[in-house]
């Protein structure tokens, strides 16, 4: 029960703690699952038909990418002009940091032949390359701004592409890829991610990842939303945490030096545009760590945190879209900014768990989704935008969603579904992950649907890159996440895990063949940053908002209100 704060608890809230809850869910929601019950035999042996492309094309109005609002212009920068999420172009269009006058760039603090930023699946695998392609382990150097594998890498549940079995082929992946990214994705760097893949799931298997597998010893073969075959290979529900603790183990037993806690929050050059090292900043003292380095990697993910059009996320803190922001100041070229990934299948309910991700794997095991009434209202593996955009037309044009106690509204995912088409046990098995987190609540997914609605997933674009990961800036790679070009304007499931691998990979490669070769006295100055300052100024842009932000701030202005003068 809630306690009583004065006259503050309001009717809601204590409606709320009032309500009966059977099996995780209130009286009302019951009802409608009832009628889910009622349909779930009929529809087992139907599944909607797939869309049109005309059709896809008018679902797609309804995607908040394509909703009035939301975007601006670009107005500083080499993509001036070009059109992005208001939250994203607000950092770009941000003041540094720091400045000349907060560091010492004399003080070295690690002078390293390959700087890395970020230590998540391309960060970690970039280390490990860049090693296995000779720069001793000391040249290196994997820097993080939390723990290393604290990044959304450790999340990814459903599993990775790879064209590597006889019914399917690299043109057919590099096809399915290009559709699902709108003829937008970069087509060398999408070469590279295709050829590459059924090298990289050889490799996770040398380092000892255990893929999941038939009794009779073939790879267990997934269908993702937007392939034409059979292609993903998973770990259960959690195959980044498997691909992760194989790669983090390679780079420990190599002994790569490693750091925590330690933001990058500026990069330096040589104040002629090459990247020549960064500052970092330790999150606990405060205190400014100076890199010297040859060639820097940056591999710091995504942007999910930004909470874009104000949707919840599956991302982990990190993801403050830092990279971006750091490779625009030195003068990087993005592109595909302007589409972001919501992904169909967040949490809706409980509260406690809105917007974490439920894999698209349940529905290619059978899950199917479906509205208020039990109705089969879209074929379940459509490309994400399209999946996600039929979802909230059925919630807020059609009015046939659910609506929680907290006012959210969703569809049902139908996953008790999924025994009865693969048999019982099944779900354990296959989704341990999901069970536990649905456990927590009282929530049985073997016996009861669960409620979804679009979550904040992915960042589509990036810095843009050739297929080795080398950016239009001299000395500066990138690696996962951060890039843009691969996926064009739409990312596939199981596609990113293994940009993460391929990319960190080339990059790693790459900047070694660099390093090698490169000789050159470095100079460290932070020049970009007041070329950057002036760039807003001349472009009339008045603002406090300063970036890289490093981490979401989740205090609203009532509790800044509050806040002691001597912690502000
Ligand atoms: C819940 C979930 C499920 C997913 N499922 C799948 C799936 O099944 N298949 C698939 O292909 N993809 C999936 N994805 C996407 C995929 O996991 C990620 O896109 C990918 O792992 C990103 O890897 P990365 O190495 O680029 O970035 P991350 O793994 O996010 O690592 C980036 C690291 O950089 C750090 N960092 C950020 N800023 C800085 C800074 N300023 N200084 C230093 N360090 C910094 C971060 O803290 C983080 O540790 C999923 C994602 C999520 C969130």
């Amino acid at each position: 029960m809630l306690k009583e704060k004065g006259n503050q608890t309001s009717n809601k809230e204590k409606k709320m703690a009032e309500m009966k809850l059977i099996g995780g869910y209130p009286e009302y929601m019951r009802k409608s699952i009832k009628k889910v019950e009622e349909t779930r035999m009929k529809r087992k042996d139907y599944t909607p038909p797939a869309f049109t492309p005309e059709e896809q094309k008018e679902v797609l109005q309804l995607h908040p990418d394509f909703a009035p609002g939301g975007k601006r212009k670009l107005s500083i920068g080499p993509n001036k002009g070009d059109v992005g999420p208001i939250e994203v172009l607000d950092l770009l269009e941000a003041y540094p940091l720091i400045e000349e006058k907060d560091v010492n760039l004399s003080n070295i603090d690690f002078s390293t032949e390959i700087l890395i930023i970020g230590g998540g699946l391309a960060g970690t695998t970039a280390a490990i390359w860049a090693n296995e392609s000779g720069v001793k382990t000391k040249d290196i150097l994997l820097t993080n701004k939390l723990r290393h594998g604290d990044a959304n890498s450790i999340m990814a549940e459903g599993g990775t592409q790879a064209a590597d079995r006889p019914n399917d082929s690299l043109f057919r992946h590099y096809l399915d890829t290009i559709g699902g990214g709108h003829y937008a994705n970069k087509p060398d760097v999408l070469n590279a991610l295709v050829n590459d893949a059924p090298f990289i799931i050889q490799w996770l298997l040398k380092l000892g990842a255990i893929i999941d597998r038939e009794e009779n010893g073939d790879f267990v073969e997934k269908w993702g939303g937007g392939t034409s075959v059979r292609r993903l290979h998973s770990c259960r529900d959690y195959t980044g945490l498997e691909e992760f603790r194989v790669i983090r183990d390679e780079f420990r037993n190599r002994e790569i030096p490693c750091i925590e806690h330690y933001p990058t929050v500026e990069l330096l050059t040589n104040g002629k545009g090459r990247v020549t090292g960064a500052v970092l900043w330790n999150i606990e003292t405060g205190e400014y760590k100076i890199v010297k380095s040859k060639a820097t990697i940056l591999a710091t993910g995504g942007f999910g945190r930004l909470h874009i059009r104000g949707f919840p996320t599956t991302n982990h803190y990190g993801a403050t879209c830092d990279g971006v922001v750091l490779a625009y100041h030195v003068g990087a070229k993005l592109r595909d900014i302007d589409t972001v990934q919501y992904h169909p299948t967040g949490a809706a309910y409980p509260i406690q768990i809105v917007g974490y991700l439920l894999t698209e794997k349940l529905r290619s095991s059978g899950a199917q989704p479906v509205n208020k009434d039990g109705e089969a209202f879209v074929f379940p593996l459509e490309p994400r935008d399209v999946e996600a955009s039929s979802f909230i037309k059925e919630c807020y044009v059609k009015e046939k969603g659910i609506t929680t106690p907290t006012g959210l509204r969703g569809i049902w995912l139908d996953t008790p579904l999924i025994e009865i088409k693969n048999g019982d046990g099944y779900i354990d098995k296959a989704f341990p992950g999901m069970r536990r987190m649905y456990n927590r609540f009282d929530i049985d997914i073997r016996k009861d649907p669960v409620l979804v609605f679009p979550t904040l997933h992915y960042q589509n674009g990036g810095v843009e890159t050739d297929p080795w990961g080398k950016t239009s800036v001299e000395g500066l790679w990138v690696a996962g996440e951060v890039s843009g070009g691969v996926h064009g304007k739409n990312r596939l499931m199981g596609n990113s895990t293994l940009d993460t691998m391929v990319f960190g990979r080339r990059a790693g490669i790459s900047t070694a063949e660099y390093v090698k070769n490169n000789n050159t006295t470095l100079k460290l100055t932070l020049e970009h940053t007041k070329k950057y300052i002036k760039q807003l100024k001349d472009a009339g842009i008045k603002t406090d908002r300063r970036a890289p932000i490093l981490l979401p701030d989740y205090r609203g202005k009532a509790v800044l209100a509050r806040m002691i003068d001597v912690f502000q």
